[in-house]
């Protein structure tokens, strides 16, 4: 049984299916798709590309499963374990998709042109190329938002791209091992073991909870003498954290953070960043410094600079600051062919990996739709060159007629979940037309199979699992 599984496995994990791809069509239009984050990737893996001619272009050539990511700050998963090659999905595809590690520069909506680079810095890394599109999906998600305040970018770390991960965790073992050197003074100790976190969102909250996990089971053993020292404050700017869930959730979340010693400055709002302290205004405004060794930024997102610059060619139907327009359709305001979906839109969602992932699959039909209406309108006309039967005309304006039919976007909403630390999550379900809120080890449990059935491949989900089970036996 092993053998044959095994041998299943291989085969499904290196062999194209199809073994042949179709080559590019002359004919068919040509679709190119901006990003590989969720939207863009849920969209590829449901998109028929036989009536298309489909380039990817991103600045990264995988999928990043953003739900498990504050999990690889600490060790607990292993970076490799959520990411998704692009060319994994395309390469199953019936016809042959072009995918470019490249960042998209410019949108041109009336010449419909992309121009990209390759960002690489090796030698021979191509410039910058200019493409025409027939359509458009764009993808391009969103950056961090810093709100102009100083020093955020020179001296904190984000937490939305695996490097980041890559450089939180440097940056968190840096703070340690240099508290735990030699003759280090004691107010110098204690600012090095200070972890801030700014932003009580899900990403901020996620954070904390699990440098909590890391310093409970680990750093206790690995540093004594310091661990006893280390202090995680969480800073918010709102009365509350992670304002979209309920009320008993917040306080849940509240009550475990002040359990597992997290400290929560709700009020208080980050003004200035310095290379060791930030400056904050708490509620009675007053001003005070707050010392910190590894600072960590999850105020949210913000539109990417190409995504202002296509509103700005589009400025009388884009008029939301936030994100792109788009109609009940995911048509772009103003766009001949521009589609877009997931954080780079401004719609009636709230910018989530959910939205976004639906969105995706929803635009895969509309291009499933537009695939078959390409394929009828080429079957009408030869039937009427041939002066085909007059039924038979009929029976195929008629499929066409449904084809051109297209329902509106509906989100449904499966609830949220996040991870709180100590084996505790919370979850937000819209069960039974009413919202069930739950806490603790069952939505624990919960939280990881929900998160484990989403993620996209079998090697992922063995991967994960893997680094779940390493962890427990061996710590991180
Ligand atoms: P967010 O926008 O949800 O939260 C950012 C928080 O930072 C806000 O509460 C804001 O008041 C606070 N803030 C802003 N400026 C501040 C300042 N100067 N000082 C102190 N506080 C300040 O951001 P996020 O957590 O990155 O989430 C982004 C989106 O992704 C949201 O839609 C969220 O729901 C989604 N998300 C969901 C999950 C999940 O469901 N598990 C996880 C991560 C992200």
């Amino acid at each position: 049984v092993i053998t044959t599984t095994g041998a299943f496995l291989y085969v499904t994990q290196t062999q194209n299916s199809p073994p042949e791809q179709l080559p590019a069509d002359k004919e068919k239009p040509t679709l190119v798709v901006l990003g590989s984050g969720w939207g863009a990737t849920s969209f590829l893996k449901s998109l028929d590309t036989e009536e298309f001619n489909v380039v990817v272009i991103s600045p990264r050539n995988y999928f990043l499963f953003t739900p498990l990511l504050p999990s690889v700050t600490v060790g607990t998963l292993e970076p490799r374990s959520i990411i998704q090659p692009t060319r994994y999905i395309t390469r199953h595809k019936k016809r042959k998709v072009d995918v470019y590690e490249a960042e998209a520069q410019e949108v041109d909506p009336v010449k419909k042109t992309v121009t990209f680079q390759d960002l690489s810095d090796i030698r021979g890394a191509a410039g910058s190329v200019t493409i025409p599109y027939d359509y458009l999906v764009y993808a391009v998600g969103c950056e961090n938002q810093t709100f102009g305040i100083k020093g955020v970018n020179e001296h904190a770390c984000f937490l939305k791209e695996l490097s980041d991960a890559d450089k939180i965790r440097t940056k968190l073992m840096d703070c340690i091992e240099t508290a735990a050197f030699r003759d280090q003074p004691q107010d110098e100790i204690d600012r090095l073991m200070h972890m801030v976190v700014v932003g009580g969102g899900p990403t901020g909250v996620e954070y904390a909870g699990e440098l909590h996990d890391f310093l409970i089971d680990d750093l206790k053993k690995w540093y004594p003498e310091v661990a006893d020292r280390l202090r995680i404050t969480l800073i918010e700017a709102l009365p509350n954290v992670l304002p979209a869930f309920s009320k008993q959730l917040i306080q849940y979340t509240e009550s475990t953070f002040a359990e597992n010693k997290i400290d929560v400055l709700t009020r208080t709002m980050v003004k200035d960043v310095k290379e060791s302290s930030v400056v904050v205004q708490d509620a009675n405004k007053q001003m005070r410094e707050i010392p910190y060794g590894l600072l960590v930024w999850a105020t949210g997102n913000t539109s990417r600079q190409i995504t202002r610059d296509l509103m700005s060619k589009l400025t009388s139907v884009q008029t939301q600051r936030r994100g792109l327009l788009v109609d009940d359709y995911l048509s772009l305001l103003g766009g001949d062919g521009i589609y877009a979906v997931g954080d780079c839109t401004a719609t009636s969602y709230a910018p989530t990996a959910q939205v976004a992932s639906q969105q995706g699959i929803y635009l895969a039909g509309v291009f499933q739709k537009l695939g078959q209406k390409a394929k009828l309108e080429r079957q009408l006309a030869q039937l009427r060159a041939t002066a085909a039967a007059p039924e038979e005309i009929e029976a195929t304006v008629k499929k066409l007629n449904r084809a051109a039919k297209l329902t509106p976007f509906h989100y449904s909403h499966q609830g949220s979940l996040a991870y709180i630390g100590s084996e505790k999550a919370i979850a937000d379900l819209p069960l039974f037309n009413g919202n069930v809120a739950s806490g603790g080890g069952a939505a624990m449990l919960f939280w990881r199979s929900a998160y484990v059935s989403t993620l996209y491949s079998v090697r992922n989900r063995t991967l994960v699992l893997a680094d779940w089970l390493k962890v427990k036996i061996f710590g991180r």
